[in-house]
């Protein structure tokens, strides 16, 4: 109700976990119509929204890595692990009548588009949601790092990445009762003191180009639009 958005074009980062729901595994198909909901709603609001989608509900890479096979494969099997995440949100979105488009950072013309730059910025003109697909197309990097580089190739104003807590503490709040929330943090902090927002890489990457992440909270229903709406929920970093 006469609330403008504070950001024009945002990227949303959602881990593979976010899909799964209860089960820990796997797609839950309500939690993921949900997300699709308030992907609608925020599009309706007139931010332009780009995706990106881990696979740990999947593969990860790690994971496979420790049990004894050679990362760099497992690695491959993690980015295809987030391919099929982000078709399920096409399809989610496309439910609710959302126009989408999944780009993937490795070629897989009978499936999606490859990335292509260029033509993301012009769907997302368009008002169509952008699902990069395939992480950065390179093993022994993560989805925050591709996330930070979708979000600086396509000139978004934030990352908006969502947890399962409604911020950053300074320990792991579910553990430990005197842990505090920030409301902002410098990205120095966050590589300083080690905080679990995106990792190293991802975080660097953020502040070299002075591109803010917020971080919130997902499983609230309105909070995608609570952020885009300045309402300073979560945590910032910039
Ligand atoms: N991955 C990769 N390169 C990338 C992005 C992802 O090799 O640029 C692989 C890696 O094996 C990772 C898996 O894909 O474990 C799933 O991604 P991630 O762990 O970032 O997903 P999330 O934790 O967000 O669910």
């Amino acid at each position: 109700e006469g609330q403008q958005p504070v950001y024009k074009r945002i990227l949303l980062k959602l881990s593979g976990e976010a899909l799964a729901g209860n089960q820990g595994f796997g797609i839950d198909p309500q939690v993921i119509s949900g997300i699709a909901g308030e992907i609608r709603e925020v599009l309706g609001l007139g931010v332009e929204v780009a995706v990106v989608i881990g696979g740990g509900n999947i593969f990860r890479g790690m994971a496979a890595a420790a049990g004894g096979m050679d990362r760099a494969g497992a690695d491959y099997m993690g980015m295809l692990a987030t391919i099929m995440n982000s078709l399920a949100l096409q399809d989610a979105l496309e439910q609710v009548g959302v126009v989408t488009r999944v780009q993937t950072a490795i070629e897989m013309r009978e499936v999606a588009e490859p990335y292509i730059r260029r033509r993301a910025i012009r769907h997302l003109e368009k008002g169509r949601v952008v699902i990069f697909g395939g992480g950065t197309g390179n093993p022994f990097f993560t989805t925050d790092t591709a996330a930070s580089l979708r979000a600086m190739e396509i000139g978004a104003d934030v990352i908006l990445k969502a947890t399962k807590v409604d911020g950053v503490y300074s320990a792991d709040p579910c553990q430990d009762k005197s842990a505090v929330k920030y409301d902002r943090l410098t990205y120095l902090d966050v590589l300083q003191k080690g905080l679990k927002v995106m990792d190293a890489t991802a975080t660097s990457l953020c502040m070299d180009n002075d591109l803010p992440i917020v971080v919130f909270q997902l499983s609230r229903p309105g909070n995608i639009q609570k952020v885009v709406l300045g309402e300073g929920i979560g945590t910032i970093v910039k």
